[in-house]
Order: C-alpha cells, then structure tokens, then sequence
C-alpha cells in the first residue's frame, strides 16, 4: 500500500510543509519595524480568521493572491475582502 499524502486546502504555511516559502515570510516578519508590525495577539486573531475562511487555500488568500502569514503581520493591513470584513 502507497503513502499518499494529504493536502489539506486550508491550512497555512505553517502547517503546509512549504518549509522554503514559510522561512522567508519568517525572516521578512522579522525586518518589519516594531511601529509597523502587529502584535502577536493582534496577528494570531487574524490568522483565526483567515483559518475559518474559504479563501485560504493552501497558505495562499485567494481574495487577493497575498500569504495572509505575511500580510497579518502589519498593523496597517485589513483583510481584503470588504464583505468579510474580517480584519
Ligand atoms: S479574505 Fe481575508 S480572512 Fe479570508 S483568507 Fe483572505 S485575508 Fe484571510
């Protein structure tokens, strides 16, 4: 019997395996100066909402193409889905 392995269409990055990709966002979060950057409560809320949401798709918004990973970490940035109105 063959492994087959499971890709789940809403999971993160984090969750993903797409360790490459992950790493990258990781370091570019951790350039974002303090002023500019989301607190952690502030960006694991929107991740809950990204999680609950039918645009994430494979660690990717399909709303607006974005990693929400990335796009979460920025105080200044919402949601892109005005009907959501997520975050
Ligand atoms: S539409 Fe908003 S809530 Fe949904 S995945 Fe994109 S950023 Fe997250």
């Amino acid at each position: 019997m063959s492994e087959e392995k499971r890709f789940c269409r809403r999971c993160f990055l984090e969750e993903s395996g797409e360790a490459d990709v992950l790493s990258d966002i990781r370091t570019r979060i951790a350039r974002i100066p303090p002023a500019q950057k989301a607190d952690e409560t502030l960006y694991r809320r929107r991740l809950d909402c990204c999680a609950a949401c039918d645009y994430l798709i494979g660690g990717v918004c399909m709303k607006c193409g974005c990693y929400p990973e990335f796009r979460a970490a920025f105080k200044k940035n919402r949601c892109p889905n005005p009907a959501k109105k997520a975050w």
